[in-house]
C-alpha cells in the first residue's frame, strides 16, 4: 500500500477545504451583480402565423426586442399565457399589442450567460440564454452584457469557472484508472466468489433500503409542509430536454451497460457501470486462472492501484483551490429573487436531506457498522465538501475512495466495489429530491391532486430515476421528466425549479456521497472486515 496520502500541511485538509469554501462564497456574493428590474413597461405583440402564435416583447423606450418565442398553436400559447391569450382571442388581426405593466425582468449574468426571470400575468418564468460573444445575445441584452463581463465581477466569475474546470479535469483524469485498478485489486483480494456474492447482495440491499428511507422522508415532509400549495408555477419556462424513456427502458439501459461490447471503448468513454462489471469479471477470472499468470496480473493491478492512489492524493491536495473556484462560480451566478419565490420548496428539500443525512444514515452507521458518526463524518469531510462544491458524485469519487480507505480505514476490498457502484446507482439525495420536486409541482398545479396510489408511483419512479441518473451536475433534473410523465404532470413546470437547481444539487450530491460512504462502512462491518485502529468509535 502507498504511504500516507494526507498532504503534509499544518492545517488538516478538511479545514483547508472549509476555509476555501467560505472564502469562495464571500467573494462570489461580493461580485454577484444581483437582480435588476429592467423595466415595467414591456410591450408584447402577438402575431398569428398560420396556426402558430408568435410572442414578441420589447422595450418601447429603446424599441429593442427583449424576448421572442413561437408557440405551435393558440391552445399551446393559452396554456403558457392565459391572460395574454385573452387579448389574442379569435381575432384574425396579425398583431395585437398588449401593454403589460406586470412584465418584470430580473437577471444575473456570468460571462455572457444571462439567466433572467420574467413574470407575466404575475407568473414567474425562468429562461436562460447564453452566447460566447456579446453580439450573439439578443440586441436588448447586449448593452447590459457588455457592461458586466468587463467589470471585475464578470472577470472573477469567468476565471473561477476556468480554474474550477481545470480541477474537475484532474479529478476525471484519475477516476477511470482508479476504479479499474482498485476494483480488480479488491476482487482478487476477496478470493472466493461466494464472498463476492455476499458483498454484492449486501451492497444492493443497503442501497435499496436507504434510498427508500430517503424517499419516505421526502414524502412525509412535502406532505406536511405543502410548499406547492398556493405557489404559482410558470407557464412559459422552458422544460429541459426530457429523457424520452419509459421506466422499463431506463432499467434495461442500465442492465445493458453491465455487458460492454467493447470494454476498451467503455474505459475510454468513462462508462462507469461497464467498467465496474468488466473489472469484477477480470478480477474473478484472474483468481480462477490462478498460478503464475493469476499472481502476475494480480500483482500488476495492485502496483498500478498503489500508483493511482498516490496520484489521486496529489490531485486531492489541490482540492481547496478547486472548491474555492466552484463556490465563487456558484454564488456569483445565482439570481436572488428566485430564491424568494421558491423559499418553501427549497426549505422542504433541505430539511428532508438534513434529516436523512443527520438522523437516518448516522443511526444506520452506529447500529450496523458500530462506528461513531462524528468521527466518520470528520474522516469523510474532504469528500463531502468537494461533493457539495462540484455537485458531482463521479468527480468526487477519487476523494471518497481516498477518505474511506486512508482516513476511515475501510478495506479496499469493500470500498473498491461499494463506492464506484454507489456513485453510479445509489443516490439517496437525488431520489428524495425527485419526490419533493414532483409533489411540489403537483401541489402547485391547479386541479391536480395526487392520490396515495399516485404518490407511491412517484416514489417508485423516483427510485428508478435516481438509479438511472448519472453522478454529474443536474442529472437528477433531467431524470425528473420520467417521474413527471408517470403521473401526467407537464414538463414545462420544471422551468422555475431549474433556477435553484444548482444549490439543491450541491446539497443532494453531498447526501449521495455520504450514503455511499456509510454504505461502505456498513457492508465492511457485515463482511467482518477489519478497520484500521483509531478510525472506529
Ligand atoms: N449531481 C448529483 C450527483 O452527482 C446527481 C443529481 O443531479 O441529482 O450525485
Amino acid at each position: 500500500m502507498s504511504p500516507s496520502t494526507e498532504p503534509k500541511k499544518s492545517l488538516p485538509l478538511h479545514f483547508q477545504i472549509l476555509i476555501a469554501m467560505l472564502v469562495g462564497t464571500v467573494i462570489g456574493i461580493a461580485v454577484n451583480p444581483g437582480d435588476i428590474a429592467l423595466s415595467n413597461s414591456i410591450t408584447a405583440s402577438l402575431s398569428r402565423v398560420g396556426d402558430a402564435v408568435e410572442l414578441r416583447e420589447w422595450d418601447p423606450e429603446s424599441d429593442q426586442t427583449v424576448y421572442a418565442e413561437t408557440f405551435a398553436s393558440a391552445a399551446v400559447f393559452a396554456d403558457s399565457y392565459p391572460k395574454l391569450s385573452e387579448a389574442l382571442g379569435d381575432s384574425e388581426a396579425r398583431d395585437v399589442e398588449v401593454e403589460n405593466p406586470r412584465a418584470r425582468f430580473t437577471y444575473t449574468m456570468s460571462g455572457v450567460q444571462v439567466t433572467w426571470q420574467r413574470s407575466h400575468d404575475g407568473v414567474p418564468a425562468v429562461s436562460r440564454l447564453s452566447s460566447s460573444t456579446v453580439s450573439g445575445l439578443p440586441v436588448f441584452w447586449q448593452p447590459v452584457a457588455a457592461e458586466h463581463p468587463s467589470g471585475i465581477g464578470g472577470t472573477i466569475t469567468t476565471l473561477a469557472k476556468s480554474l474550477g474546470d481545470l480541477f474537475l479535469r484532474l479529478l476525471k483524469m484519475v477516476t477511470v484508472p482508479l476504479i479499474l485498478t482498485s476494483l480488480v485489486t479488491g476482487v482478487t483480494g476477496l478470493g472466493s466468489q461466494g464472498r463476492f456474492g455476499r458483498l454484492f447482495g449486501r451492497t444492493i440491499f443497503y442501497y435499496m433500503i436507504t434510498s427508500l428511507l430517503a424517499i419516505t422522508t421526502g414524502l412525509i415532509l412535502v406532505n406536511l409542509i405543502q410548499p406547492g400549495t398556493g405557489a404559482i408555477l410558470p407557464g412559459g419556462g422552458k422544460a429541459i430536454e426530457p429523457a424520452d424513456l419509459t421506466l422499463v427502458e431506463v432499467l434495461y439501459q442500465q442492465v445493458n451497460r453491465l455487458i460492454p461490447t467493447n470494454p476498451f471503448s467503455s474505459i475510454a468513454g468513462g462508462e462507469f457501470l461497464s467498467i465496474i462489471s468488466f473489472a469484477i469479471m477480470l478480477g474473478m477470472f484472474i483468481n480462477l486462472v490462478g498460478g503464475n499468470h493469476g499472481r502476475r496480473l494480480a500483482e500488476f493491478f495492485e502496483s498500478a492501484f498503489a500508483v493511482m492512489m498516490r496520484m489521486t492524493a496529489w490531485v486531492i491536495s489541490l482540492a481547496p483551490i478547486g472548491v474555492a473556484a466552484f463556490m465563487i462560480y456558484a454564488t456569483s451566478t445565482q439570481g436572488l429573487s428566485v430564491f424568494q419565490t421558491l423559499a418553501w420548496y427549497m426549505l422542504t428539500v433541505f430539511l428532508a436531506l438534513v434529516f436523512h443525512a443527520v438522523v437516518i444514515l448516522p443511526v444506520i452507521l452506529r447500529v450496523f457498522a458500530k462506528r461513531n458518526p462524528l468521527t466518520f463524518v470528520r474522516n469523510l469531510s474532504p469528500a463531502l465538501l468537494t461533493a457539495f462544491s462540484t455537485a458531482s458524485s463521479n468527480a468526487t469519487l477519487p476523494l471518497t475512495m481516498n477518505c474511506v480507505e486512508k482516513r476511515a480505514g475501510i478495506s479496499n476490498q469493500t470500498s473498491s466495489f461499494v463506492l464506484p457502484l454507489g456513485a453510479t446507482i445509489n443516490m439517496d439525495g437525488t431520489a428524495l429530491y425527485e419526490v419533493v420536486a414532483v409533489l411540489f409541482i403537483a401541489q402547485a398545479t391547479p386541479g391536480f391532486d395526487l392520490s396515495v396510489a399516485q404518490q407511491i408511483t412517484v416514489a417508485l419512479t423516483a427510485l428508478i430515476a435516481s438509479i438511472g441518473a448519472a453522478g454529474i451536475p443536474h442529472a437528477g433534473l433531467v431524470m425528473m421528466a420520467i417521474v413527471l410523465q408517470a403521473v401526467g404532470l407537464p414538463l414545462e413546470a420544471q422551468g422555475i425549479i431549474i433556477a435553484v437547481d444548482r444549490v439543491l444539487d450541491m446539497c443532494r450530491t453531498s447526501v449521495n456521497v455520504w450514503s455511499d460512504s456509510c454504505g461502505c462502512a456498513v457492508v465492511a462491518a457485515a463482511n467482518n472486515q477489519p478497520s484500521a485502529a483509531g478510525s472506529t468509535a
